[in-house]
Parts: structure tokens; C-alpha cells; sequence
């Protein structure tokens, strides 16, 4: 169970929270969680709920009867798996408002923005909510409290058709209430908001308090289409924050994207993506197999484009991807299709064995975010209704003897890590109009603590004939090296807290950036630009860089 609110968590009555206590105290002497909650079945029957414990916990430290104890609360906590890159996500949906995009696989419902559905997770809270950011922020925020979450490092995600295709006022407006939503720390205790606090009257000012507030923004993702990007376009997400763009691909094939109806060509993708590159951000692509007029080969054929040069040498190479198979619902054009006859989809064997196959290609610098995307199968008209599609290709794969390599594959999640065995690594590839190193601390087994993304863009390449795209308006670019991202891994631990050997405090993040420091020195540049989230900024100003006007940015010399 999943309280909602603290204010839930505040009803419990003074006899539950004393059995609380009894089941924390075994579980302070060494029982296991699931044991002791079974010792002490409730009387209206079920066990004691996580939050429960989480409550009473807290009420035995806010009273000083406990030490703070983090190694017992990280054993109580719910769903750890969340928080174990170290970052928390908090997902947001705008307004519902048209695209641009007329796909003929996309749902539509008027209560939501483009493409989402009312009672898939996630998008069911931003309904709930009136779609008001600091109410949606603000919830999630109490919700992960509640249950002894970490709220510390908070990766926004803001979900809902097309970003670019919002007005620029509302998008600083949503932005900016999130960022007020993030600067008012949450109290568990009190379930109010702090005395005396006043939201920010600009975006810059929000950013401002968010430096130093409690719930730092560790990442600000929003999602366009692939024809929305310019340069024009990339210095305004900037001012807002961004740091990360995820961009419906789709397909690489053109023939494809005109039968769906995406209204671009596979052309906007990579020009997208170089351009996106060439700025700093990070890049997301979704890839739908199964779309109309696509086969389980050419599928397989497609998602090779990804990662290998298309014409005129260029790559897309995306840092993350969702596979979202193509998913048949009434609410959508393609639905007249099939009841046409003209679409089938394929049968769950068919894209298990797709994903299966594909999957163990994809490169050491990418993560597989999402493999199936979180629609209630209700909704699914016909074809694969499972949404264990993960798990489902994870096994196929044990079984063929074969294993995905990518990000999410390894990451060490909130394992201790023993520093003097790690080893560094550094991948390096090529694609658009840019040379990247993919810097990574691996361990004796093969898994991730931590990794950097150096971006060298090639001065000398062709922009994808896109004059502008040499930035003029964003000077802290001109003549740099990019750190793209920074990412060590360690339970997302709350400021103080110690864990020991995990991975975020052993200065892993500090020895990357210098490594990243040396290669860009080597190769000619004189700076650095790292495209840093607003609450990461004093991370970096204590490593030498120094503010610039979208970006920070450090000058770098030889050391030899
Ligand atoms: S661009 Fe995205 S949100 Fe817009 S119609 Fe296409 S799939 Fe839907």
C-alpha cells in the first residue's frame, strides 16, 4: 500500500504505532522484515504496512527516544528499486492541449494531453491533480515522505504530448512551479507548508532558491518530436532548466514514418539528435516496433539504423531508449485499420522473440529504459497484453544463453562498491558531427558505478546543413568540450546520511570529470561547458567551474 498523502500516515492510532515499535525493535535486533511483520499480524487481519513502520520510526526520532538510524529505514523502505540509481524521479503531466503530430497509433482523450490515457500510472496522478505542477510535485514529494523515500535529489520528468508545441508562458509557468513546489521542503510532520515561504517570481529566481533548497532538481527531462528541435529551440529549454530530451523516433525508416502518418522523416531524427548532442543535452529516443507496414525483420532492421553511421557517415546513438511496442487501442485512428484488416499485431511470442533478439546489440553506452510502456491492458484491443514484456524477453534471453549489456543491465544499483577494484573505462564512438568517450568505473564483474558522457564536437564536420545550428546564441558552446552527464550510483542517500562504500561518496563523480578534463586537453580544447542541472550547479562550482550564461563552464590547461 502506497499512501497517498502523510496525512494518512498521521491517523494511525497510538496502539498501532506501539506494535510499529515492537516490529521495528526485531527488526533492529536482526529479523528479517517479513518475518517480524508476521509475527504481529494486525487485528482487522494483513500485516503492518511499510509506512506504518515509516511512521513510527520517525516518531521515535522526532521524539529523541532513537538515534537517526538510515541502515534501518533503508531496510523498511518501500520499493527500493526506484531510488537506486540514486536519483528520485518525479513525473509530471501537462495540461491536456493538441500536437502538432497526427500518428495514427497515438491515443486520444480529451481529459489528457496527447497520447496518454486516464488511468495509466503516472498520468492518472496528473488528472487527479487538475495537471497543476506544484500540486503534482508537491504530492509525489508527500507520497515518497511518507514512506521514507529519499526526496533529496529529485529528477523531474515532465510527460505530455508535445513540450515545444505548448505556449513558451506556459512552459516557464509549469516550470516554474515545480521549481516552487521543490524549494518548499516537504515537512512529514507538520504536512503544511513552511512559514514564510514565497514562491519565486521568475524562472531564474526559482533556480536560484533550488540551489540550496532540500529537494535539489537533479534533471528537468521534457519530450518533443524530432521536427520541433533548433537551435532556437535547444537555448530556450536551457533557460528553463532542461537537461534531457526525450524525442519519439519511432522508426528509421521513411516509408514507415509516412504510413503512421509522423509527419517527419527519419532525416529530422539525426539532425535532431546532432543538435541535441552538439548542446549538451541527453537523448532519449523512443523506438515503436510493430508500427503499420512493419514487419518482425524489418523491425530488426530498423533498430540496427540506431546504432550504426546512416547516410553521409552520421549516427543517431541515443544515451537512452524505451522500446514502446506499437500497442492497438480503440482510442486511436490506427484502430480502423485493423478493423479494416490492413494492421495485425504481433503475437507476444513474436515480440519477445524481436526484443530478444535485439536487445544484447545495443551498445555499453546506452540504457534500455522501458521495454514496454505502462498502459493498463484493459486498454490493449488485441496483441500483446502482458506488461511483464521485460521480465518476459530477460528470460528468453537466460535462455538462449545470452545477456544485454546495456546501461540499465549493470548498473550497480545500491551495492557497496570497493573503490580499489574498480577499474575506468573508455568507449569511444562517433556519431553526428561529434567524437564521444562514454568514461565508465566498472567492477571486476562487469557492472557500473559510475559513468560520464564527454561529447568533443568536431568543429570541422558538417553541420547537417544547418548553418544556424553553430549556436550564436549560446556563447558558453563556442570552442568547448561538453560534459553531457555525470552519473554515480548508490542508494539515493538524504544529505548526512552515511552508507558506507556507496558509490556516491567515494568521489567517483569528481575523479570522471577530471579524466573527462585530461581527454578534452588532449584533443584541443581549452573549456569545458557542462550542461548541469539546477540543483547540481554547486557541485560543479566547487570543481572549478564558474557560471556562464546557459551552461557552466571551466577553462583547462595541460598538466603535464
Ligand atoms: S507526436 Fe507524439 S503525442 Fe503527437 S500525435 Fe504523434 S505520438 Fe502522439
Amino acid at each position: 500500500m502506497d499512501p497517498d498523502t502523510w496525512q494518512e500516515a498521521r491517523e494511525y492510532t497510538p496502539e498501532q504505532l506501539a506494535n510499529a515499535r515492537t516490529v521495528l525493535e526485531e527488526i533492529r535486533g536482526g529479523r528479517e522484515l517479513w518475518q517480524a511483520t508476521r509475527r504481529y499480524p494486525q487485528p482487522t487481519g494483513g500485516y503492518l504496512p511499510k509506512h506504518l513502520l515509516v511512521a513510527a520510526y520517525r516518531a521515535l526520532v522526532e521524539s529523541g527516544e532513537w538515534a537517526p538510524d538510515p541502515g534501518l529505514l533503508a531496510r523498511i523502505r518501500m520499493k527500493p528499486v526506484r531510488t537506486l540509481s540514486g536519483v528520485t524521479t518525479v513525473t509530471v503531466l501537462t495540461k491536456p492541449y493538441p500536437c502538432p503530430g497526427k500518428c495514427i497509433f497515438c491515443p486520444t482523450d480529451v481529459r489528457m494531453p496527447k497520447s496518454y490515457l486516464p488511468d495509466e500510472p503516472g498520468a492518472r496522478r496528473g488528472l487527479q491533480h487538475h495537471f497543476d505542477p506544484y500540486d503534482q510535485v508537491r504530492s509525489r514529494l508527500e507520497a515518497l515522505e511518507a514512506v521514507g523515500h529519499p526526496t533529496d535529489k529529485i529528477e523531474l520528468l515532465i510527460l505530455g504530448g508535445t513540450w515545444s508545441a505548448y505556449r513558451r508562458d506556459y512552459q516557464e509557468w509549469f516550470v516554474r512551479r515545480c521549481f516552487d513546489a521543490l524549494n518548499n521542503p516537504v515537512d512529514p510532520y507538520a504536512h503544511e507548508e513552511q512559514a514564510g515561504f514565497q514562491p519565486a517570481e521568475t524562472i531564474d529566481a526559482a533556480h536560484q532558491l533550488n540551489e540550496t533548497a532540500f529537494h535539489r532538481n537533479v534533471g528537468l527531462v521534457i519530450e518533443t518530436r524530432p521536427d520541433e528541435i533548433t537551435p532556437n529551440e535547444l537555448a530556450w529549454l536551457r533557460k528553463l532548466g532542461v537537461t534531457k530530451v526525450q524525442m519519439g523516433a519511432q522508426s528509421l525508416d521513411d516509408r514507415i514514418l509516412e504510413l503512421n502518418q509522423r509527419g517527419h522523416l527519419a532525416a529530422d531524427t539525426l539532425r535532431a539528435t546532432a543538435l541535441l548532442r552538439a548542446a549538451g543535452f541527453k537523448i532519449v529516443l523512443h523506438w515503436m516496433p510493430n508500427l503499420l507496414g512493419a514487419t518482425p525483420d524489418s523491425d530488426r532492421e530498423d533498430f540496427a539504423r540506431l546504432w550504426v553511421p546512416a547516410s553521409g557517415g552520421l549516427g543517431y546513438n541515443p544515451d537512452e531508449i524505451k522500446i514502446y511496442p506499437c500497442q492497438l487501442l480503440a482510442n486511436a485512428d490506427l484502430y480502423a485499420y485493423w478493423e479494416r484488416g490492413e494492421y495485425q499485431p504481433y503475437t507476444q511470442e513474436e515480440l519477445i522473440a524481436l526484443i530478444a533478439d535485439v536487445k544484447p546489440g545495443i551498445p555499453s553506452y546506452c540504457r534500455v529504459n522501458r521495454v514496454i510502456r505502462d498502459i493498463p491492458s484493459t486498454n490493449v484491443v488485441a496483441g500483446n497484453k502482458r506488461t511483464s514484456l521485460r521480465q518476459d524477453v530477460q528470460l528468453e534471453l537466460e535462455r538462449r544463453g545470452q545477456r544485454c549489456g546495456c546501461i540499465r543491465c549493470r548498473e550497480i544499483r545500491g551495492q557497496p562498491v570497493d573503490p580499489a577494484a574498480l577499474h575506468l573505462e573508455d568507449f569511444t564512438y562517433f556519431p553526428a558531427s561529434a567524437e564521444e568517450h562514454f568514461l565508465s568505473y566498472v567492477t571486476p564483474a562487469g557492472q557500473i558505478a559510475g559513468y560520464l558522457r564527454l561529447s568533443l564536437p568536431d568543429a570541422a564536420a558538417p553541420r547537417l546543413d544547418q548553418p544556424a545550428a553553430r549556436f550564436d546564441g549560446m556563447p558558453d558552446l563556442e570552442g568547448a568540450a561538453l560534459i553531457r552527464e555525470v552519473h554515480v550510483y548508490g542508494q539515493s542517500l538524504p544529505v548526512g546520511a552515511e552508507m558506507s562504500g556507496a558509490a556516491q561518496h567515494i568521489g567517483l563523480g569528481t575523479a570522471l570529470i577530471q579524466h573527462a578534463e585530461r581527454i578534452a586537453c588532449e584533443k584541443g580544447f581549452a573549456r569545458l561547458a557542462v550542461i548541469a542541472a539546477v540543483g547540481t550547479r554547486p557541485y560543479y562550482l566547487s570543481r572549478g567551474f564558474e557560471r556562464g550564461d546557459l551552461y557552466l563552464v571551466k577553462g583547462i590547461e595541460r598538466r603535464d
